[in-house]
């Protein structure tokens, strides 16, 4: 006898739950594929949930999670290897927001007290669109540093960026620590020259102030487009502020449920930082 369900539409989940998301770069690495940064993100769903626990056990974590990002939307033609890590972290965010009722409930603990309150947030509505490119984003933005008042000019970073850094030898690591190696693969042009390699712009970073090597770095990672995950509270019982990130690891990732089997999922990447999202500020709470 078949079988008796009450479904009426038997089409694919990914099909039927999956929702349309402008990336906040707006897709400016495949214009012509992904029209106006819109794409098709999937609820991640038992079988990533599957996937993930036997992809965790390899090495590779940034790899991971761009090959994350690919069962979680419908990127077509797009090399992954182009796309800037905000918009990995914002399909993962939405994907994983996707498997549990919306707006998703979940707990913090207040630094100031022992208060432990409930908030509930919407994803990606609620969070803010940072450095959100416009439509006509030429793949990179401009700086002037204060110091030597060099105009640079420097593109988001990218998949391959995070990719490379982990897979370049001790040898290289020893040479090039990962922030200057990071910070410089970013850079594509310096009072309108181009870099002939690598070697070129990591001398001129390293012969940069101290202060221009530190505005560097930060206007990068302010120029980054990507969902804003650190969001400011105010603790329902003390009122005091703090702020909460909301990352693989916090509890919006790990919403009360008996049929939950899922392992330890990624720390969102934050660009421009060495490893893994975790925000090691006094206003942290743990999570
Ligand atoms: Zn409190």
């Amino acid at each position: 006898m078949p079988i008796k369900t009450n479904l009426e539409d038997l089409r694919d989940r990914k099909l039927k739950f999956g929702v349309e998301i402008q990336l906040v770069s707006r897709a400016y690495f495949a214009p012509e594929i992904l029209q106006d940064g819109m794409i098709r993100v999937f609820p991640w769903d038992t079988e990533v949930t599957s996937w993930t626990l036997r992809r965790m056990r390899q090495p590779r974590f940034h790899a991971y999670i761009a090959d994350l990002a690919q069962k979680l939307a419908d990127w077509k033609d797009v090399d992954i290897l182009r796309v800037p890590i905000g918009d990995i972290n914002t399909v993962n965010l939405v994907g994983r927001a996707m498997a549990y009722p919306s707006p998703v409930h979940y707990h913090y603990n207040c630094p100031h007290c022992p208060h432990v309150g409930t908030e509930v947030i919407k994803v990606p509505d609620a969070l803010e669109r940072k450095a959100e490119k416009p439509a006509d984003y030429p793949g990179w933005d401009e700086t002037i540093l204060l110091d030597s008042q060099d105009e640079v000019r420097f593109r988001p970073m990218e998949v391959r960026d995070l990719i490379d850094v982990e897979e370049r030898s001790e040898d290289s690591k020893r040479v090039i620590d990962d922030t200057t190696f990071n910070v410089c693969r970013q850079v594509v042009a310096v009072g309108g020259g181009t870099p002939t390699d690598m070697e070129e712009v990591v001398r001129w970073y390293r012969a940069l102030s101290p202060s221009d090597a530190q505005q560097l770095l930060e206007d990068q990672k302010e120029a980054h487009p990507e969902l804003e995950t650190r969001i400011a509270y105010r603790c329902d019982a003390c009122d005091g502020n703090f702020h909460f990130t909301l990352d693989f690891n916090t509890s919006f990732f790990r919403p009360d449920s008996p049929r939950r089997t899922e392992g330890k999922a990624p720390e969102v990447v934050r660009p421009g930082v060495e490893g893994g999202g975790a925000d090691p500020g006094p206003d942290q709470p743990a999570g």
